[in-house]
């Protein structure tokens, strides 16, 4: 079995293939209580704006096309 170490990164990641914000979807956007994600107007994809999360997963669970996964700290289990 492979020990992976990732450094510190977003709680919230987006399949960037599956996100449909550049459809005009602002699900994950619309139902996170602290407003830390957004969508990039550019790319039209979602992402993680602000560094903070409260791990209730609203945003993983609502997303029409399941783009999105919180990765919850281990301590929170
Ligand atoms: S809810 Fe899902 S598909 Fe919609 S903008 Fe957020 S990550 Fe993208
Ligand atoms: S888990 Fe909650 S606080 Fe964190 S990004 Fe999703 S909706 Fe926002």
């Amino acid at each position: 079995m492979t020990i992976t170490i990732t450094p510190t990164q977003a709680p919230v990641r987006v399949d960037e293939g599956k996100c449909i914000a550049d459809k005009g979807c602002t699900v994950c956007v619309d139902v996170c209580p602290l407003d830390v994600l957004a969508i990039d107007l550019v790319k039209g994809k979602a992402y993680m704006k602000y560094d903070e999360c409260w791990y209730c997963l609203p945003c993983e669970k609502d997303c029409p096309t399941d783009a999105l996964t919180v990765d919850i700290p281990y301590l929170l289990r």
